[in-house]
């Protein structure tokens, strides 16, 4: 569970609004917060942003985050997402104790502030249609025209709303609009929808309602009724905070909070719409919503993120008030970073090629003690066990190598990791197809653990597994969802168009070391030379399926070396 300590993340400017709003009593120095997502998707790596900013500023300040569910549009929403969110809240590493709220539970009360606004004139039932609404608001340059259901009495206006609740009218007939300014500058002041009529279930409450509040009214009001202090939201809502504060001020609610902004996380290569995501999933375009290559939160857990390296992304990235688009490097960056002090390093091959050491014993076997990681002495050792037959990478060999190919080549050496050095004599030929089906090798039996004489050119170190001892296993490689680093930019068509038709690439007969025969799916990996990997929780006991997670080469590195290159000239 997070503690305070590791909260401590760097200033911004929205705690410099809350350290002004304590020093001057705001609030009464207290800081509640809210994360309110819509169950209409899973989560995305977004939403991760503004979990960890939500629940973040609540553990700093030593104060509450709950978690509510704006559940006000009953025909997109599911039970599945309600459940999935949770988990992944939790799994992301925070807890809202009892504070688990709907904007369903606030309904009755909803109804009950609708009539508060009917009785003192600042609301009315219109009749007009969604098209006629937006036919009369007007332009940016132009003021709107006033419904000519505006004024009606304040009695017509209880009756009519009662009536819609009750059921009398049919779908998109009638609205309950608010009565503030045809012709104000901003657009949301324009007598804004507060509720519509429709005659849908919804997962919470049945068929209570057949009007539901829209969303800029039950959010300040669902807001005031939890007390939260800073309703922290996406610079999209900023030309509706007139609108939640004008709700507040007209409303007898318990509390008034304030609305802050911030920039939503973009990043590259990725599309982060629920809607789009939805896309992906219902077309069948990727394996449902925790596929590893989608930036859902269930996604990257499934290809191995540890929550920890996603929390430190969020953290790195900042909170600002301007838009900008992240690097997804840097994501890929902060998952290695973590994955490289924690992961245990292992040997596993992707592409065996069979190797038999001509002067190794036939019976023999030698176990030799490996560490299990270098960068964490406690992280202790393992025994691997070594034969005279082995597997290599078929990528470690050439038959006929070019001048810089430091790996095997017939007369050439290289080192096994953790064993010895082995010298290439020749190969052997399937005679039908003339593939290599083995290298006959010999092994410097007096080689391990010693340094190698500046005589002898050994530069590469492979890695390997015992053919007697490996462990038969499917390894699934993945490559950026999309091909553009800005996936909406299409001449024609839609994001789809910029699919990368070889994001996912399925490696099976692949042998990996046996200690890997106990491979837990709360555990990653480093296979050495290959990435971070992670067992995919749908593995069935006989045939591990192992995810990568991350590739080894860090090319955030790079990007930042260039960029510090770049300011330096
Ligand atoms: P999407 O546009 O992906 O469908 P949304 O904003 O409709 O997302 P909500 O469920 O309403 O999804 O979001 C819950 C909270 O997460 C909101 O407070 C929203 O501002 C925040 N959020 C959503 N997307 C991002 C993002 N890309 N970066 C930061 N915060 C986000
Ligand atoms: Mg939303």
């Amino acid at each position: 569970m997070m503690t305070k300590s590791m909260a401590e993340m760097p200033s911004n400017f929205i705690r410099d609004i809350i350290d002004a709003d304590n020093a001057g009593g705001k609030h009464g120095g207290r800081v509640h917060t809210r994360f309110p997502p819509e169950p209409n998707g899973y989560l995305h790596i977004g939403h991760a942003k503004s979990i960890c900013l939500n629940f973040g500023l609540a553990l700093q300040y030593d104060g509450l985050c709950n978690l509510r569910f704006d559940d006000t549009n009953p025909t997109k929403e599911e039970v599945e997402y309600v459940e999935a969110i949770q988990e992944d809240v939790r799994w992301l590493g925070f807890d809202w104790d009892d504070r688990l709220f709907y904007a369903s539970d606030y309904f009755e009360q909803l109804y009950r502030f609708a009539e508060e606004l009917i009785s003192a004139g600042k609301a009315y039932v219109c009749d007009l249609t969604a098209e006629e609404v937006r036919q009369m608001r007007g332009t940016l340059t132009e003021s709107g025209r006033e419904s000519p259901y505006r004024r009606r009495s304040a009695e017509e206006n209880q009756d009519l709303f009662q009536r819609m609740k009750a059921g009398e009218f049919p779908d998109g007939t009638r609205t309950l609009r608010a009565k503030i300014d045809m012709a104000s500058p901003n657009l949301n002041m324009r007598d804004p929808v507060l509720y519509r009529i429709l005659h849908a279930e919804h997962h919470r409450t049945g068929d209570t309602w057949c009007i539901y509040p829209m969303y800029d009214y039950a959010h300040p009001l669902s807001d005031a009724l939890e007390r939260i202090t800073h309703s922290i939201c996406t610079l999209e809502f900023e030309d509706h905070r007139p609108l939640y504060d004008w709700c507040l001020d007209n409303l007898s609610v318990p509390y008034k909070p304030q609305q802050i902004e911030f920039a939503r996380l973009n990043m590259t290569y990725t599309v982060m719409s629920k809607r789009k995501l939805l896309r992906l999933v219902q077309e069948g375009l990727v394996g449902g919503w925790d596929d590893p290559r989608m930036p859902t939160i269930a996604g990257m857990r499934r290809r191995g993120y540890p929550p920890e390296a996603i929390r430190n992304f969020c953290e790195r990235i900042g909170v600002a008030k301007v838009p900008s688009t992240v690097d997804f490097a840097l994501l890929e960056h902060c998952v290695r970073e973590y994955l490289n002090r924690h992961a245990p390093r292992v040997m596993a091959v992707l592409e065996p090629l069979r190797v038999v050491l001509t002067n190794y014993p036939e019976e023999k076997i030698e176990w030799f003690e490996a560490e299990n990681n270098p960068e964490d002495a406690s992280a202790g050792t393992r025994l691997i066990p070594f034969s005279r037959e082995l597997y290599i990478e078929q990528d470690d060999f050439q038959e006929d190598p070019p001048k810089k190919f430091f790996r095997l080549a017939p007369g050439k050496e290289v080192r096994l990791k953790h064993a010895y050095i082995i010298r290439c004599d020749g190969v052997r030929k399937d005679p039908s197809s003339g593939q290599i089906i083995e290298l006959r090798c010999t092994a410097d039996l007096e080689s391990r653990g010693i340094d190698i004489p500046a005589s002898r050119s050994v530069k590469v170190t492979c890695h390997w597994v015992s053919a007697a001892h490996a462990v038969p296993a499917q390894v699934r490689l993945y490559e950026k969802l999309f091909l553009k680093e800005n996936p909406e930019e299409v001449e024609s068509g839609d994001f789809k168009d910029n699919l990368n038709p070889s994001s996912l690439k399925v490696l099976s007969g692949c042998l990996v070391e046996p200690s890997l025969q106990k491979a837990k799916p709360t555990e990653r990996y480093q296979f050495m030379r290959q990435g971070y990997f992670y067992l995919d929780p749908g593995s069935s006991p006989g045939l591990p399926v192992f995810n990568r997670t991350v590739g080894m080469k860090d090319t955030w590195a790079k990007i930042s070396q260039q960029a510090t290159t770049i300011k330096q000239s």
